[in-house]
């Protein structure tokens, strides 16, 4: 087990991509913390893994909110003692083309995805401070590397995701801490679900490996780069896309 004795926190760990993570971190032996904003989804999620035989405490928690977040870590470290990684995963787009986008529109997608990204990173990284040691990883898109008609919300979040992934990795370097970004392309999610048929041919002709991803593509990325194996690793964009952004 490569996460044995660890304690991993994860936002949007309800569903999608953030839950397969947990899981897979689970597995690997670590304990974990989940933030996530519905509680009935996130129960239900913290005791499916709970049967991993691992500790799950299911907080909720709206990562644009500073306080919350903050008490929320605090009351992690006092249950679980320390946070060893940390996941930034929330995330949820709101489409449409620029000359339409509400301003509530962009504020939101940049709220949660952007702020909320900093606001847990500025959180548990004082603890990770003291520890002097910590893993840090950051769920952006590859729509933030290329862009995508109908996504400059999105897009301009998660190029500030990128951004500010190498910032805090270049902070954190010499104390122990690596901050890595992970930009998956088309993964096979409620996400993705919502998109018509027609949007998803047209999405899996231009993937050179003809398919979409699945969330498990995404977690053993996330794996990596927080196990021992990347120890070396920091500032860098993963790309997991099947060859799309290519
Ligand atoms: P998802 O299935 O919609 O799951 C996102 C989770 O985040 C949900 O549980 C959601 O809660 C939660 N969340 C939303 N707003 C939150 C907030 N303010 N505070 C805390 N939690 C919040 O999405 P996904 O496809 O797994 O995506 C996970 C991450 O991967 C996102 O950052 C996304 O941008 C990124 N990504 C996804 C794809 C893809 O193709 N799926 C591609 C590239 C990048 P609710 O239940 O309320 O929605």
């Amino acid at each position: 087990m490569q996460l044995a004795n660890q304690v991993a926190l994860i936002t949007g760990g309800a569903r999608g991509i953030g839950k397969e993570i947990a899981a897979l971190f689970a597995r690997e032996g670590a304990d974990l913390a989940l933030f996530d904003v519905n509680a009935q989804v996130l129960e239900q999620t913290a005791a499916e893994l709970r049967a991993l035989g691992r500790r799950v405490e299911g907080l909720v928690v709206d990562v644009t909110n500073a306080s919350a977040v903050d008490e929320a870590v605090s009351k992690v470290l006092d249950k679980l003692s320390k946070i060893d990684i940390l996941v930034n995963n929330a995330g949820i787009t709101h489409d449409g083309l620029v000359v339409r986008m509400e301003e509530s529109q962009w504020d939101r997608v940049l709220d949660i995805n952007l702020k909320g990204t900093f606001l847990c990173t500025r959180a548990v990284a004082k603890a990770m401070l003291k520890a002097r040691r910590g893993r840090i990883v950051s769920i952006a898109s590859i729509v933030g590397l290329i862009g995508n008609p109908g996504q400059a919300n999105y897009a301009a979040s998660k190029a500030g995701v990128i951004g500010m992934t190498k910032s805090v990795a270049k902070e954190l370097a010499t104390r122990g801490i690596t901050c890595n970004a992970i930009a998956p392309g088309f993964i096979k999610t409620e996400m993705t679900d919502r998109l018509a048929d027609e949007a998803k041919q047209r999405l899996r002709a231009l993937i050179p490996m003809g398919t979409l991803g699945e969330p498990s593509d995404v977690a053993q990325a996330a794996l990596f780069l927080v196990s021992d194996a990347a120890r070396y690793i920091t500032g860098h964009v993963l790309v997991v896309d099947g060859g799309l952004a290519m």
